[in-house]
């Protein structure tokens, strides 16, 4: 009896902590890239393999981020975090409880002792939100150009070369203001990061945690967004295979297009292309094309389109149903402000394209062409 209890028992510790810890927006929005999210709630399609969901229509699949749960409409099922991730692995409860307690480091590779990625662990989203007040832009920028200086004079080599591995040459790199720290420079990182702001500060910007650890620990590859010269967001990728989420943030939201700063010496007129992520956008830039990326295809806010009016805008966004579909409503967003939005579809994303055609530059002259002739016919 007593042995068929302690199992079970410490399962539901496991359990109890791992949605302590859990990210619930990260968590899901890794299965639903696409989706939208209105105050605490995410809607999406459903990717739940069993529901066989044909993949169009109506997103049936509601998401409450403050209790963490999850509900498809369309089949009506729902549970926690825990459930969602037995549905979408074909996992045993224990299995689920077991690798999501590895993921947020609450427990090690093998054993139990936590890690170093534990304590770096960021906080649980709502417990940190009860707590502070957000710093203002003036002390975000201060917090973040310190960061990007301290990082910056680390070891920058596997950095470059994963950005290399990309087809984004160091130059590029450096141009927007990339920085990386490798993680065998971590608490030299976060000692310095104390030395220079009161714990509480840094918390308060979303880079430390309740810990007192510098949260970015498996995403040590900077990518800040400037506004008015100042880096104001930061966002942080994992150059690791296999590390899940691939991103992390420091708190509050993203400010602007990313590289939209570099716009401001560009002459009027001027072609600027609006592309989906990092990766696109620098890839465009280290070919001498000017352009500015959204995070995630849905994430054009209308108070972005202002900078964007001096520009020809041409939309190159990934060649699937959220890309097309955000084209299609960027569209009617420029429409209404009587700007015009050229769309040119690659065969694959923007980095795809350029790595594997050679004369991919000249290609995407010739349809950029095509496509701000239709938009000029069509007024
Ligand atoms: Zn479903």
């Amino acid at each position: 009896m007593s042995r068929d209890g302690a199992a079970p028992e410490k399962l539901r510790e496991l359990r109890d902590e791992v949605k302590r810890r859990i990210d619930y927006r990260t968590f899901y929005l890794r299965y639903c890239p696409e989706a939208r999210q209105s105050g605490a709630r995410l809607q999406s399609l459903c990717p739940i393999p069993a529901h066989g969901h044909s993949g169009k229509g109506n997103p049936s699949l509601s998401i409450d981020l403050q209790q963490g749960l999850f509900n498809c409409f369309s089949r009506d099922e729902g549970g926690d975090a825990i459930t969602f991730y037995e549905l979408m692995h074909g996992a045993t409860f224990a299995r689920a409880v077991r690798e999501l307690a590895r993921e947020l480091g609450i427990v090690g590779g093998r054993g139990r002792r936590p890690s170093l990625a534990s304590a770096s662990a960021p906080d649980a989203s709502d417990a940190e939100a009860e707590v502070f007040e957000p710093l203002d832009a003036e002390q975000t920028a201060s917090v973040c150009a310190r960061f990007l200086e301290i990082c910056r004079a680390e070891e920058q080599l596997e950095g470059h070369a994963y950005l290399a591995r990309r087809g984004i040459d160091a130059a590029t790199a450096r141009r927007a203001g990339i920085t990386y720290f490798p993680r065998r420079a971590y608490r030299r990182v976060m000692r310095r990061m104390l030395d220079a702001f009161p714990v509480e500060t840094l918390r308060r910007a979303g880079l430390f945690n309740r810990k007192e650890h510098l949260t970015f620990y498996r995403h040590r590859l900077l990518f800040p967004f400037y506004v008015g010269g100042r880096p104001l967001y930061l966002q942080a990728r994992t150059t690791a295979a296999g590390v899940e989420p691939r991103w992390h943030n420091m708190r509050g939201h993203v400010p602007a297009l990313y590289n939209a700063d570099a716009l401001d010496p560009l002459p009027t007129g001027g072609v600027v292309y609006l592309v989906e992520g990092f990766t696109d956008t620098l890839t465009l830039l280290a070919h001498g094309f000017a352009a500015v990326g959204l995070v995630g295809a849905g994430g054009l806010k209308e108070e972005w389109l202002a900078p964007l009016a001096r520009f020809r805008v041409v939309a190159a966004l990934d060649p699937d149903a959220a890309g097309r579909r955000a084209a299609a409503r960027y569209r009617e967003l420029f429409a209404a402000r009587s700007m015009s939005l050229a769309v040119v579809e690659l065969p694959s994303d923007v980095n795809d394209f350029f790595r594997q055609h050679p004369a991919a530059a000249l290609e995407l002259e010739l349809l950029t062409e095509t496509a701000l002739e239709e938009v000029d016919s069509s007024q």
